[in-house]
């Protein structure tokens, strides 16, 4: 089955108007695979540069296996939602260990690896294996939404969107029509002020032809974004600052910072600092003087963080609320990868001990 009217309408316009992006010039499974994991709420223009960063240092999917976790977060720092990184790296390796380096074309398979969630598995089985499974992420249900005029959220209609992309997959180029909508979502129908005029599915849109595009997708509900007071330590030894690692699991997972955590109702940002690197790595510090604050917002919370300096008292680091921990200079900073909320303080600190310290005692 070649597919429907529509169908046809959307290949057609998709051979004439597919954008031109890094990962549609290759055929090769593990780039298209990367391609999908980075566009994951993220825009086309910010991921072009980490795809292809990625790729001189990756050219296959077996470096990445190789490589270790920190380089990986590295590599990915500022891209944002981190388990992304963290679950390509282990499915990659699994990749290696059990299907010899080759991405599973088994559907199945596929979707037994970390990370490959719905979407994942649609889009690369849909480009790379032509097998026809409807990718839906957020431009796809806004585009169907308002196709069909679907009167409640799409996180409501999900079997009413999935049932039209069925009827109108294409068997033949599963991955076109993928690609298709996806390209009308990003460029022509827009969250706000959709190009209605150079919309080429328009003549089967009923929100344009009601002239209702505005209307739709209808919002889902959202719950307030919760606001967070932070305080975090940057705690000097002799020429070295301490820095802890996230564990593993969980927001940001895996990645740096300075030893902190959030403000208790009526506590002060000095003491917060105190306690928290005390439960967090188990040393003693005395916060001596703020550098600043400063603001991020995240997808879910916002958050303003104190940073403060302090003057190690005592005891040896310990992991007991981290995963790792570790002095550095102040060079070697950048060799890992903070959230961004850290690394807005980086500029605010000086860059050796301030409490001049001559001893370098930073072997525990
Ligand atoms: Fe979106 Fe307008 Fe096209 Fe309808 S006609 S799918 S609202 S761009």
């Amino acid at each position: 089955m070649a597919g429907t009217a529509f169908t046809k309408k959307l290949l057609n316009w998709y051979r004439k108007k597919a954008r031109k992006l890094p990962w549609r010039e290759s055929q090769d499974p593990y780039r298209i695979w990367l391609s999908e994991v980075m566009l994951q709420q993220t825009q086309v223009d910010t991921v072009i540069p980490y795809y292809e960063r990625w790729l001189k240092k990756y050219p296959t999917l077996e470096k990445v296996a190789q490589a270790s976790e920190d380089e990986i977060l590295k590599l990915w720092e500022g891209l944002g939602y981190y388990a992304r990184a963290r679950n390509f790296h282990k499915a990659c390796q699994e990749v290696v260990q059990r299907y010899k380096g080759k991405v599973p074309s088994n559907s199945d398979q596929f979707s037994a690896l970390k990370g490959v969630g719905p979407y994942t598995l649609a889009a690369v089985q849909s480009i790379v294996f032509q097998k026809p499974l409807a990718a839906i992420d957020g431009n796809i249900k806004r585009i169907v939404s308002r196709l069909l005029r679907i009167d409640e959220p799409p996180s409501k209609a999900l079997e009413h969107i999935g049932s039209f992309l069925k009827k109108n997959m294409s068997l033949k180029n599963p991955g076109d029509f993928n690609q298709a909508l996806m390209d009308i979502g990003a460029t022509i129908c827009l969250p706000k002020n959709p190009k209605c005029l150079l919309c080429p599915i328009s003549s089967d849109c009923e929100a344009f032809q009601f002239k209702q595009a505005h209307f739709y997708p209808i919002s889902e509900e959202k719950n307030p974004r919760p606001h967070y007071r932070a305080a975090v330590g940057v705690v000097w030894r002799g020429d070295k600052l301490l820095i802890s690692k996230r564990k593993s699991e969980g927001f940001l997972g895996g990645l740096w910072e300075f030893p902190g955590g959030k403000i208790k109702q009526g506590e002060s940002a000095k003491l917060c600092v105190e306690r928290e690197v005390k439960e967090e790595v188990g040393v003693e510090v005395e916060a001596i003087h703020s550098v600043g604050v400063v603001k991020h917002d995240y997808t879910h919370f916002s958050i303003e963080m104190e940073g403060f300096l302090c003057r190690y008292l005592k005891g040896s680091p310990q992991t007991l609320d981290c995963a790792d921990w570790k002095w550095i200079s102040f060079p070697e900073l950048k060799k890992f990868a903070f959230p961004t909320a850290n690394r807005k303080l980086f500029p605010l600190l000086p860059k050796t001990n301030p409490f001049s310290s001559k001893k370098s005692e930073t072997k525990n």
